[in-house]
């Protein structure tokens, strides 16, 4: 799966501009969050809001992309303790647009965790 951190979504909202549909997975490995915005990273422990109190990534994936690697996509639900996961489509400037949601009931997972779980799903073939 090709995919950039910049390019999953999260329900994280920024601790310094409070933007909540701007904070994406870091570039930097050593930190879960960055804020398209204020381009501040941060730690799982610095995040204090989420947007709706939801605890969310949002992946995004090609057509066809979730029923043809389902089963990969629910051991990485399973291994990362996530309590849901769900395809989604939705319409970006008039084109189809498919993504792969994963959520946690309690909070994200600590950064290095949350990393390693980008590695696995970037290793999706
Ligand atoms: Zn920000």
């Amino acid at each position: 799966m090709r995919i950039e951190p910049r390019k999953i979504e999260t329900t994280a909202i920024c601790p310094k501009c409070h933007s909540y549909t701007a904070m994406r997975l870091s570039n930097d490995p050593h930190y879960s969050f960055q804020c398209i915005v204020c381009n501040k990273t941060y730690n799982t422990a610095e995040i204090k809001e989420t947007y709706m109190g939801v605890f969310e990534i949002s992946v995004p994936a090609g057509d066809n992309f979730y029923d043809s690697h389902e089963t990969s996509l629910e051991e990485i639900r399973s291994k990362y303790d996530c309590t849901y996961m769900a395809s989604v489509e939705r319409i970006e400037k008039s084109i189809k647009k498919y993504r792969v949601e994963y959520a946690w009931k309690d909070g994200f997972p600590e950064s290095r965790k949350l990393q390693q779980m980008y590695e696995d799903l970037k290793a999706i073939k």
